[in-house]
């Protein structure tokens, strides 16, 4: 096979190997890569994975984009190493399922795609003379996935800089109980500063002697991942040749990307339902064919949903066919009919969300947080609407204990715990305390990796 490339949703960049797509994230005409060619898998093959462990199905899908690669080579131990955890298919009634990828280390989804990609960028810097220096700014979640995914990872660097007022005493403890190649600066200001000084250290010329990179949301290395739950789903659930419509609770639409990318594939997939909370610009944009960013976007309890303008719907508007460009202008209009019949889209309010958590905890027995909740509303709302009767699924993307105070609200008690949020609470921490001054930032990250 040949490697495969990736192009920029804008194509006025060149084609790039997966390396390359990897180490830049963005391409330089601020488009987004795809590959090329999706690669298709056959029915045999999906069969042959029916008993395989999750480890065994993510090496199996990851190779079809890795063929002639430094990553293929390794790829099987990457995959053991990264997967350690489960990825639970829980039944609720009738061919109705609701798939777990809360277990990781971080207790949301995002482990699964930084824990694989994290690993990719280790092998591409195995023998680098320098460290790649990984600088992100966070208000809570993505950085502790980030610094969690690339802790201990040989040749690599990270620095996570947090608003100490906006971050709880469990996320912050959840990064600054790490140490080693991970390093924590609570910065005397808001997310907004934090992101603003990463912004400017990005653009110094005095720092380029030092390899810097984000790891950002919309680097491919996040997509292909998250591919593979989905795989896993359909064949530990279907029968043969069965088809599957899948629910996934969305915010800046890296998670439902990967199940348009596993329907390319092949996996039969009769429809992928797209939850937003209040932030309704897609469903909207699918009702009228307007689409109108949120600014500022609206605030609601799935917190990590809250997305006024969702960077991955431009790779959505590229494959079928049209191009929105970096600004969220639809420069060429899509396939509507095409996308409609593979995509329905709908928006879940607070109430309906919070009654949702209420419902499926009572009639089922089954517990799930606020952006698990979007997406079980939105299955349930095109079940009603369709008549669909045959398997589906809708996806849980963070452990009930990451919103103790909800679920106490809501039902009455608290979630139980799991051991991957509460061994935080007796280890030491370690961070850095810094002035919101640009000049003593330089400082701190020539001082460390200059
Ligand atoms: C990031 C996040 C989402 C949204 O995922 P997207 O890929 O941005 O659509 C949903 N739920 C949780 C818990 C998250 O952390």
């Amino acid at each position: 096979m040949a490697p495969l490339t990736f192009y920029s949703t804008n194509r006025s960049a060149p084609c790039v190997s997966l390396a390359e797509a990897l180490l830049q994230g963005q391409a330089p005409d601020r488009g987004l890569y795809l590959p090329s060619e999706i690669p298709r898998v056959s029915p045999e093959e999906l069969a042959g994975l029916r008993d395989a462990p999750y480890s065994e199905i993510a090496r199996f899908v990851i190779s079809q984009y890795t063929p002639d690669t430094v990553i293929d080579s390794v790829l099987d131990e990457l995959c053991t190493d990264a997967y350690d955890f489960d990825v639970p298919l829980e039944p609720v009634g009738d061919r109705r399922f609701v798939m777990r990828l809360d277990r990781g280390p971080t207790a949301s989804f995002k482990d699964f795609a930084a824990r694989m990609m994290a690993r990719m960028f280790g092998v591409l810097r195995r023998n680098a003379d320098s460290p790649l220096v990984i600088l992100t700014a966070t208000s809570g979640d993505t950085g502790s996935a980030i610094a969690h995914a690339f802790y201990g990872i040989p040749n690599i660097q990270v620095m996570v800089l947090f608003p100490p007022k906006e971050v709880s005493n469990r996320q912050r403890k959840q990064m600054t109980t790490l140490g080693g190649n991970i390093t924590i600066v609570a910065l005397d200001g808001q997310f907004d500063d934090c992101q603003a000084l990463v912004k400017q250290a990005f653009a110094d010329p005095d720092l380029q002697s030092i390899d810097l990179t984000s790891a950002n949301s919309i680097n491919i290395g996040r997509l292909l991942p998250q591919i593979v739950y989905y795989v896993y789903a359909y064949v530990k659930l279907a029968k043969q040749g069965e088809p599957i419509t899948l629910c996934v609770p969305s915010g800046n639409f890296g998670n439902m990307m990967g199940a348009v990318l596993a329907r390319r594939m092949g996996i039969p997939i009769r429809r992928i339902v797209i939850a937003t909370n209040a932030n309704d610009e897609v469903p909207v944009y699918f009702r009228t064919r307007e689409y109108g960013k949120i600014v500022p976007s609206r605030v609601c309890i799935s917190n990590a949903m809250n997305v006024g303008h969702p960077s991955n719907f431009a790779r959505v508007i590229d494959l079928y066919g049209g191009w929105m460009d970096e600004t969220g202008l639809i420069r060429e209009e899509p396939d509507v009919k095409h996308m409609h019949r593979d995509l329905w889209s709908v928006s879940i309010d607070d109430e309906e969300t919070r009654r949702t958590i209420q419902e499926v905890w009572n009639r089922h027995g089954v517990l799930l947080e606020p952006h698990g909740a979007v997406g079980w509303a939105g299955l349930s709302r095109y079940i009603r609407e369709t008549g669909e009767t045959g398997l589906t699924l809708s996806v849980e993307t963070a452990h009930p204990a990451k919103f103790p105070e909800e679920i106490r609200h809501l039902l009455g008690f608290d979630p139980d715990v799991p051991d991957s949020l509460s061994s935080v609470e007796t280890k030491e921490e370690s961070y850095l305390n810094l002035d919101n001054n640009y000049e003593r930032f330089r400082m701190l990250i020539q001082e460390r990796y200059g």
